[in-house]
This record gives C-alpha cells, sequence and structure tokens, in this order.
C-alpha cells in the first residue's frame, strides 16, 4: 500500500516542532517507499524538552489525581477512535502484519485502561496511628522520566509507561526508536495533547538524543526499553546523578517441552508456532529456542513442521491471510541470516517453514523465508544470542536437571515456558530463573496487563505492567510523629 509519505512532529512544552534534519522511514515490505519522516531532534532540543518537563513538574506533581484520570481517560477515547489509521501507519514503518499492528493497540488501550482503574489504588496515602505515634505514608511522583523505546513494539512500549508516569504525577520525554517513530509519535501527539503543556514531551533521534536523556541532572528516572549492550551505555550515564530505573532488556526465551506433552494436541503446537514466528520473531518474549525430551523428540519435530506450515504464511501485511510480515530492517535481516547461515556451516539442518504468499515482494522486500534449526549445538550462536527474526533452533534433551541448566545458565532470564502435564510443568517452572515462565503457551499469548513483567540477570531491573509497573513512578515519603521525641538509649 503506497501512500504520501507524512510528518510527524517534536512536542516541546506543548509546541509542535519541525526541524530541518529529518529521519527518514522506510516501508519495510517495499523499501524503495517512504512512509514518513521525523524530526531528527539535537542535543540542544533535547535539553529544551527536559527542561520543558522539568518546569511542568512542580505543577503537575501536585494536580489532583482525578484530574489526571479524566485526561488519561479522553486520550484512551481519541486513541481507540483513531486505532484504524494509527495501525494502518504502524504496519506500513514497521512492517508487521495489520492483525498485529492492530493487535498492538489494543494491548496498549487494555494497559491505559488498566493504569486508569488502578493508580488510586496505589497511590492512596496511608495515615496510621499506633502506639509510638503516628506515620503517614505517600507515594510520590519522582520527577522527569526519560523514556527510550525500541523499534518491535513502538507504541505498546511507550504507552507501558506513558500512562503510569502521568497518571502518578511525573512528566515526561519520550524517545522512540528511528526504525518506527511514526505511528508512535502520532499517539504521542494525542496523548499529549489531552494533558498542560510539558507534561509529555517527544523528541526523535538515536544514541545522542538518548545520551542527553539518561545523562542531564533534571532527569529523575529512566525508563528504557531495548538492548541489554545498550542499556549498559545507560547505567553509566545514569550513575552520574543515581538515577532511578526500569529497564526492560533483551531475552533468550527458552521453551522447555517435557516427556509427557502431548504431540498430537494441535492447539497446543499452534500456540507454540505463533510463540516463535508471532511478529516475524521480534519480539523480546518470543520463545527463541525450544528444548524437547529426547523421548519425544521425533514425533514432536515431525508435528511442528506441519503446524508450523499451516500457521506461516508469509507476505504483505496487508494481504489478510498474512500472519508474517518482512522484518522492520536490513540490519536486522543481515544479522539474523548470519546466525542462520553460521549453524549451517557448522552442520546444522535448516528447514524453511510457511507458505509465501507474494513472492513478488521476496527479493526486494525486508523478508525472510521463516526457518527451523535442527542439530545445532547447545553452545551455536542461534541457540545462545537473542535471534530476534524469524527463526528457531530445536533441540533434544535428556533430562530435566539437564534442560534446566541448559535455560539456566545464558546471561538472560525475561520469560520462558514449560509445555506437558501441568503440576509436572509447574514443578519444573519454578526451577527457571525468568521474569514470567507460562504452562503450555508463551510469549503474548501468555502476557496479562494486570500481572508484573520484567526480567531477571540482565534481562532487566524493575518491572512494568500489574500494580508493580504504576508503583514503579513512584517514590515512597515517610511523615513521622512519634509521640516520645527521645530514644530511650540516647544519654539524657
Ligand atoms: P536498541 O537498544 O538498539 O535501541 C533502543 C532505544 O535506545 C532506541 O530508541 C535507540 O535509539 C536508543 N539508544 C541507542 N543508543 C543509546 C544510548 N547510548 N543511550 C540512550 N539511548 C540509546 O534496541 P532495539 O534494536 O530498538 O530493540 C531490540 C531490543 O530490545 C532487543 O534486544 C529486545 O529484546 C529488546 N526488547 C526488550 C523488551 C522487554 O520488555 N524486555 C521489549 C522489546 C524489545
Amino acid at each position: 500500500m503506497n501512500k504520501a509519505p507524512i510528518t510527524v512532529n517534536a512536542i516541546i512544552n506543548g509546541e509542535k516542532i519541525q526541524t530541518d534534519k529529518k529521519i527518514t522511514r522506510e516501508n519495510p515490505t517495499h523499501p524503495d517507499q517512504i512512509v514518513g519522516y521525523a524530526p531528527n531532534n539535537t542535543r540542544e532540543e533535547t535539553i529544551q524538552a527536559i527542561d520543558a518537563a522539568y518546569e511542568a513538574f512542580k505543577t503537575w506533581a501536585w494536580s489532583d489525581v482525578e484530574d489526571r484520570i479524566a485526561r488519561m481517560q479522553r486520550a484512551i477515547q481519541k486513541l481507540k477512535y483513531a486505532t484504524p489509521e494509527i495501525a494502518e501507519l504502524l504496519s506500513r514503518e514497521h512492517g508487521k502484519a495489520l492483525y498485529d499492528a492492530q493487535g498492538e493497540i489494543a494491548v496498549s488501550l487494555m494497559w491505559m485502561e488498566f493504569a486508569v482503574e488502578n493508580v488510586k489504588k496505589v497511590t492512596a496515602p496511608e495515615d496510621r496511628k499506633h502506639e509510638t505515634g503516628r506515620t503517614i505514608i505517600t507515594h510520590d511522583p519522582i520527577g522527569v522520566v526519560s523514556a527510550i523505546t525500541p523499534w518491535n513494539y513502538p507504541i505498546s512500549l511507550s504507552t507501558i509507561k506513558i500512562a503510569p508516569a502521568l497518571l502518578t504525577g511525573n512528566t515526561m520525554v519520550l524517545k522512540p526508536s528511528p526504525f518506527a517513530p511514526l505511528a508512535v509519535s502520532r499517539v504521542a501527539e494525542i496523548i499529549a495533547d489531552e494533558f498542560p503543556a510539558g507534561v509529555l514531551n517527544l523528541v526523535n533521534g538515536d544514541a545522542e538524543v538518548g545520551i542527553e536523556l539518561t545523562s542531564n541532572p533534571k532527569v529523575a528516572k529512566i525508563a528504557f526499553t531495548g538492548g541489554t549492550n545498550t542499556a549498559k551505555h545507560i547505567m553509566k550515564a545514569a550513575s552520574e546523578t543515581i538515577k532511578k530505573m526500569t529497564l526492560e532488556l533483551g531475552g533468550n526465551d527458552a521453551a522447555i517441552v517435557l516427556n509427557d506433552f502431548d504431540v498430537n494436541d494441535e492447539r497446543a503446537l499452534r500456540r507454540m508456532v505463533i510463540a516463535n514466528f508471532l511478529t516475524a520473531g521480534q519480539i523480546c518474549m518470543i520463545a527463541k529456542r525450544v528444548y524437547v525430551h529426547r523421548s519425544i523428540y521425533d514425533a514432536f519435530v515431525e508435528k511442528y513442521i506441519e503446524a508450523a506450515n499451516k500457521w506461516i504464511k508469509v507476505g504483505d501485511p496487508f494481504n489478510p491471510d498474512v500472519t508474517v510480515g518482512p522484518v522492520n530492517n536490513k540490519n536486522q535481516v543481515e544479522y539474523v541470516k548470519s546466525l542462520v547461515e553460521d549453524a549451517k556451516n557448522k552442520g546444522a539442518k535448516i528447514i524453511p517453514l510457511g507458505t509465501i504468499l507474494n513472492p513478488e515482494l521476496m527479493d526486494n522486500g525486508y523478508f525472510l523465508q521463516p526457518t527451523l534449526v535442527l542439530g545445532a549445538d547447545v553452545h551455536d550462536r542461534v541457540v545462545v544470542e537473542e535471534q530476534f527474526g524469524p527463526t528457531v533452533p530445536i533441540l533434544p534433551y535428556d533430562d530435566e536437571e539437564q534442560v534446566i541448566q541448559l535455560h539456566n545458565e545464558s546471561i538472560y532470564g525475561l520469560t520462558s515456558s514449560v509445555w506437558g502435564e501441568e503440576e509436572h510443568a509447574i514443578k519444573v517452572a519454578r526451577r527457571i530463573e525468568a521474569g514470567t515462565t507460562m504452562i503450555n503457551t508463551a510469549a503474548i499469548q501468555g502476557l496479562d496487563v494486570r500481572f508484573p513483567f520484567g526480567g531477571v540477570k540482565q534481562s532487566g531491573v524493575g518491572r512494568e505492567y500489574g500494580l508493580d509497573g504504576i508503583k514503579s513512578y513512584t517514590e515512597t515519603h515517610v511523615i513521622n510523629l512519634p509521640n516520645d521525641l527521645e530514644l530511650p538509649y540516647i544519654p539524657e
């Protein structure tokens, strides 16, 4: 679908800003077509946005929570109304199939509504009288939040931060990824329009803007989703002024298939395929390596291939039969290819999966035929690195201790899944080092915005979603009024 390119704005202190230097976003399905332009903001403009957020915080922090809720509710209504237009834009700039783009917005709205419904519960002050006096505990906003987001789920990973931050009285500067800046900029504009100037600011750009956002002394908290290596730079930049931090990082999520998994359960196999290939595999929490008990390995692989060939239909994101679109960008295509090539050169068997519905697009677009990698070594790059693309290795294991160890020796621990008889699977799940472990499902299918989400080890710090995801935008303040001001152990 070709359309005239659009141009989105930066938003600084309520003003819609255009710049001479622009980020050009091409369509991954037709890379010769430009979807639109975003401002390529400078460090100076980023400082202006931070200053605006800093000034706005002084009054926004003390605003009435009912007023914040009403504003967010209006933004939600406007986003609902704009969903078809935004989903179409997201699909064109990102490459994800239209149903997938619509799903991303639906999950974003679900979360925003949850945050609206629960902000008072999380921030309600406690006022306790007790035997030694009285204590008031409040949950106050932190200050200016820098929100930095990746390209794979640009809208949900931005609204996951915007909604709780603004509802709890913080102000924000949002910086999306240059690989998908357009649809999320539209979303940010719709939300910002409902709030006072300076409460939600938006800048675009890459590392230079990111460095300012993570080192500027006026920024109190960083909410970052992206790669683990980028997070290491961010932690260093933020250490100078000890900023609060929520980091949602990479994962190398494993699916562990137990010996009592029913290989004839077609619905479970379909869920597994979706958990491997939704959004062309470009999800932090996709199942990126599958370990299958050797006793059922051959039967599992045969049934898995059948299920994958049924579900995976590659082509134009606007073709309603397509389930898997192109990869978002050329670097990612080359990276995934290099992992598959590496495994192949070391003797692994590469099995193409699914049907190509639009063969005419394959050569020019950023497409990769989804693949299954069989016979890889547990230490091959395709197994230990985060592929973030449409390929998955399936490996046999002999006993549960071995597979738990293989799972846990990863530097990552975002999500994971165990497949088999429920109680057996729960027993194994308890041993897994991850922020979330799903039973007989995986990835987005098992995500619930009502419960906390985040990683252990190098997959992250802190939690988003759930009540924890709201609370993480607050600081606890204790106001103490003891009855007896003199402590017994202090000499007269
Ligand atoms: P990335 O780390 O390259 O970029 C993320 C953001 O950081 C972008 O906006 C980028 O412009 C910005 N950035 C780059 N250098 C910076 C710097 N020095 N300082 C501050 N900001 C900087 O990640 P990506 O390629 O956009 O996204 C893919 C990665 O994100 C994968 O590793 C994936 O697993 C991870 N991810 C994690 C989650 C989660 O919830 N845990 C969700 C989605 C994606």
